[in-house]
């Protein structure tokens, strides 16, 4: 029931139709029993910082925000939380005084997809491929945590390099080194978790996949694609037929959405609640 107490969280982005955010937000708010509504806002190049006034004065608790307005909607905030200033994008923003504060919920909603799943970080060698804004943003995520190494490889090199010395700076140590593709199958030894974090796989070009070598997949005890769409990527193929565990970014997806709810309302979502969206929203 929409009433004169419904408050209002929505998603700015261009374009916005395809999301499955307001499954994820209203059917929380449903189960949680807040009178909330959430909905896709499509915002037109530069108008970003007009939507995020015109959101405040509206009186809305809180905004999600997607491509291509995760680094431009930070220009337009009251607070930034750390994380999301050392990752540079901004993916949740929470209603304060006299504005909004930012916060990134993309990394911790991907580390706790990961828990959920099972994966353990601890000493772990991890191969992040991609050096696009996510896969940056892993790599931050990543060197917050225990992880004995992290390599990036991707198809810009420079790129990844980029990303590397960056992030090294920040931790003031090596644990980030780059790689090529090509180089991928001849990493040394094994084990490693794999994290596929580029656009290659997506729907429709299901058939496509970063790294072909099934030689670097035979050095991979556990992998992450987080595309989403289709359900089973081939990169995720390629570890399963090596009887390899591997997830989408589905998860990602659904946790991102959860800690940002949380953010908003200052309810805790229980792992059973968590699930139950989770097949909603697949
Ligand atoms: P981005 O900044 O545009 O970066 C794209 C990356 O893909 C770059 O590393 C690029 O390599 C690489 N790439 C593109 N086409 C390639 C090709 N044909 N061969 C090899 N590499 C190629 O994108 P992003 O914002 O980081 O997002 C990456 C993906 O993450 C998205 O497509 C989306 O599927 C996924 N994602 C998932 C979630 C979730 O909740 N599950 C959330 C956000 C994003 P170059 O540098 O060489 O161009």
């Amino acid at each position: 029931m929409i009433d004169g107490y419904t408050r209002v969280c929505g998603l700015i982005g261009n374009p916005v139709e395809h999301t499955k955010s307001p499954v994820i937000h209203n059917n929380l708010a449903d189960n949680t029993g807040v009178n909330l509504v959430y909905v896709p806002f499509h915002v037109e190049t530069g108008k970003v910082g007009q939507a995020i006034e015109g959101a405040y004065a509206l009186n809305l608790l809180g905004l999600n925000v997607t491509v291509p307005y995760k680094n431009d909607c930070i220009a337009f905030l009251k607070d930034i939380d750390p994380l999301a200033e050392k990752i540079g994008a901004v993916n949740t923003l929470v209603r304060i005084d006299g504005g909004y504060k930012g916060y990134n919920t993309d990394m911790p909603g991907l580390y706790r997809a990961m828990v959920s799943d099972g994966v353990d970080f601890c000493g772990k060698k991890v191969v992040i491929i991609g050096a696009g804004g996510v896969a940056r943003a892993v790599a931050v995520m990543l060197a917050e945590k225990d992880v004995a190494q992290i390599i990036i490889a991707n198809r810009t090199v420079e790129k990844a390099k980029a990303i590397a010395d960056e992030v090294n700076g920040f931790y003031d140590n090596n644990v980030v080194s780059v790689s090529s593709l090509y180089e991928l199958k001849n990493l040394p030894g094994g084990n490693y978790l794999a994290i596929q974090a580029t656009n290659v796989g997506m729907y429709p070009n299901v058939d496509e996949v970063v790294v072909d070598d099934d030689a670097f997949y035979e050095k991979v005890a556990l992998g992450y694609d987080l595309v989403y769409n289709p359900e089973e990527t081939t990169f995720m193929k390629k570890l399963r037929a090596k009887n390899k565990p591997a997830f989408n970014g589905a998860k990602m997806l659904l946790y991102q959405g959860i800690i940002a709810y949380e953010l908003w309302t200052g309810k805790s979502i229980s792992d059973d609640l968590a699930e139950k969206v989770y097949e909603l929203m697949k």
